[in-house]
């Protein structure tokens, strides 16, 4: 089918620019494997989106969700991008082909593997990456964060709701979390220069084997989130884009779009610095209205 504008990914920057777009009257597609992106990974309150002090990441998104209207959705993974005679061909996983004269690459990033032994075998058995999704299973076992960032200070903090005990492991010699952040993990065991070797178990994790200075210790814990950061998804659109050394999409920081006509690229997704929701709504705003001049 033709579409005027699609849309791939529906975090805040799909999502804000699938509002712009049926505002403008565009015939609009979104296609995206899940509604609501990092948000939905958000285990504490949202301090920071304009109009709201507090907002949890899926009360955001149901609100988002409820503003686009008069829009396709498609709930899908794309898996390539063509561009024949100035229209875009967009394919999925299930083997449907959309046609389009704008595109908006909206898809955001994923949590980054450690690609440590047991990750892959215990996913789903103890093994997480969404504290949110996950975290009610754990109650009162002990559990194993892995990283310390914000972001692993804030599973750890929503753990302190299940977990009996929580550590929170980070390779470098000390975490890169903010001040509040760590005020806020009273009680909790931070662990540096501690660099997770593997993750053990039988039908389920019961241990982790670390190294810490040198020498090999283990934590008998049921469950271990990691949060090692996050990288872009971007494998789809080939040579269409132009990508930079973390394999984020190089846009026009005025239009954000990218190396090809009619294709843009906003949200985590593109080389922007500062990766937050306000941000990513900005971008897809702004890129379709672009889009919009462009048909
Ligand atoms: C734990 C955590 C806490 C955070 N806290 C805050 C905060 O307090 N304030 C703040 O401003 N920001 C926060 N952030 C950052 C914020 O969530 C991101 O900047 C924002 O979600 C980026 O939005 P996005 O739309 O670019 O991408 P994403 O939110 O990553 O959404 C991408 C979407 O694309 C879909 N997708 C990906 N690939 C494909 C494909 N091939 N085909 C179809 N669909 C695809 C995904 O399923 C997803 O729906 C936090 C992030 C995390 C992980």
């Amino acid at each position: 089918m033709m579409y005027d504008l699609v849309i791939v990914g529906a975090g805040p920057a799909g999502m804000t620019s699938a509002i712009y777009s049926a505002r403008q009257k565009l015939k609009t597609l979104i296609i995206s494997k899940d509604f609501g992106g990092q948000m939905a990974q958000k285990a504490v309150e949202i301090e920071n989106y304009p109009g709201f002090e507090k907002i949890t990441g899926f009360d955001l998104i149901s609100k988002m969700e409820n503003q686009v209207k008069n829009v396709d959705v498609v709930r899908e993974k794309v898996i390539e991008v063509k561009k024949e005679n100035d229209i875009f061909f967009l394919k999925t996983e299930g083997d449907k082909v959309f046609q389009s004269k704008v595109v908006i690459i909206a898809t955001g990033a994923e949590p980054r593997r450690l690609n440590v032994l047991g990750e892959v075998n215990y996913l789903g058995r103890g093994v997480s990456y969404c504290s949110t999704c996950d975290g009610p299973l754990f109650k009162n076992k002990e559990v194993a964060i892995i990283g310390g960032g914000d972001a692993g200070f804030e599973t750890a903090i929503f753990m302190k709701n299940y977990a009996s005990k929580i550590y929170i492991l980070e390779q470098e010699e000390s975490v890169k979390a903010s001040i509040d952040n760590q005020k806020k993990a009273s009680g909790i065991e931070v662990i540096t220069s501690a660099r997770l070797k593997e993750i053990k178990g039988d039908n389920f994790v019961n241990q982790i084997v670390f190294e810490l200075s040198g020498k090999e210790k283990t934590l008998d814990v049921k469950g271990v989130f990691i949060q090692a950061g996050y990288v872009p998804e971007t494998s789809f659109p080939g040579d269409l884009v132009e990508l930079n050394e973390k394999k984020e999409i190089i846009v026009n920081f005025e239009t954000f779009e990218t190396k090809t006509k009619g294709l843009f690229a906003v949200g985590d997704v593109n080389c922007g610095k500062v990766k937050q929701i306000v941000v990513a709504c900005g971008q897809g705003a702004t890129a379709v209205i672009h889009g919009y001049k462009y048909i």
